[in-house]
């Protein structure tokens, strides 16, 4: 038995079931929320969290990995919360979420200091309860892989090293930042089957994407929902054509929906929805579109059904 651990604790890697990779149960700003906690109605993050899992519970998902990382407003407390009411299992993840900006406190130490810190929440627990952490976080975006960002992936893997547990980096194709990403952790010694390149599915150039398949690491089509990247119907002839060229066992499927986000005044985010920037964004559009949509273009049954929403999560997370 190989175990994973679950915000609500120890689990056994083979009951993880069916599994979105990249889910929000909630996205903020810590530093803001602190300052300012009245600007937040945690009753309504709360709600809106349980409604997205409970509703992909009802679509048959029994786990969700949740890469909320620092400035994203990682909460444990507020994870288990959501994963004792709904009965759905949610794995925390530790790292640092900057496209470029490192706190002062980091950036006057050094690498291995920063893996420190992931390692304690790690194997000790985060935020000073007794959850650990699953997976290490970390970024690159159009800033490209900075010397801060090229950090904070150099601590990832040294802390990968340190612990058996795999890394998730959010990338972004349009300014190609995968290929250096999967280099600096090879670079580390990281095994490839613990590396995700998230957001791959931003793109529609499918010999991009294969060029990291064929380094041996995961990839995310993993922002369904998000049109203003790419729309829906892109999306799936990308993972079609994936698919077709034989690389199901490298590929997770997700939303990276935030149940609540404060990015954006609430009157934006009705304008995005209103003007199609996203199409039914949540924690079900890959069950009610997506997958219905594959098995009508012939690339998806059962069989790649298991494999991309049970057996590569469970491959990819276990240590
Ligand atoms: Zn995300």
């Amino acid at each position: 038995m190989s175990t994973v651990n679950t915000v609500q604790g120890p689990a056994d890697s083979s009951d993880l079931g069916v599994t979105l990779v990249h889910e929000h149960v909630r996205f903020r700003d810590e530093a803001v929320a602190a300052e300012w906690p009245d600007r937040y109605d945690e009753q309504a993050e709360l709600d809106a969290a349980l409604e997205a899992v409970n509703a992909a519970k009802e679509r048959g998902v029994r786990t969700i990995f949740d890469p909320t990382a620092m400035f994203g407003g990682r909460d444990v407390h507020f994870m288990k919360r959501v994963a004792d009411e709904t009965g759905v299992r949610i794995l925390a993840c530790t790292g640092i979420y900057s496209y470029d900006h490192l706190p002062h406190y980091f950036a006057n130490r050094d690498i291995d200091a920063m893996a420190d810190h992931f390692v304690a929440d790690l194997e000790r627990g985060v935020q000073g309860t007794d959850i650990r952490a699953a997976f290490l976080k970390c970024a690159a975006d159009a800033a490209g892989v900075t010397e801060h960002v090229e950090k904070i992936h150099r601590a990832c893997a040294r802390a990968s090293l340190r612990t058996g547990v795999p890394i998730m980096a959010h990338s972004m194709p349009a300014v190609s930042t995968g290929p250096r990403q999967v280099e600096i952790f090879l670079e580390e010694g990281v095994d490839p089957a613990q590396i995700q390149i998230a957001h791959c599915g931003d793109s529609e150039d499918v010999s991009y994407i294969e060029g990291l398949l064929e380094k041996g690491v995961y990839v995310g089509l993993d922002r369904y929902g998000l049109q203003m990247y790419l729309p829906i119907d892109k999306r799936n002839e990308t993972a079609a054509e994936l698919l077709r060229r034989g690389h199901a066992e490298r590929l997770v499927i997700s939303q990276d929906f935030c149940a609540s986000i404060d990015w954006f005044p609430s009157e934006t985010v009705e304008v995005l929805q209103a003007s199609g920037a996203v199409h039914n964004w949540s924690m079900t559009l890959v069950f009610d579109e997506v997958v219905p949509a594959l098995r009508e273009m012939g690339v998806m049954d059962d069989d790649v059904f298991q494999t991309i929403f049970v057996d590569n999560p469970r491959r990819w997370i276990t240590p």
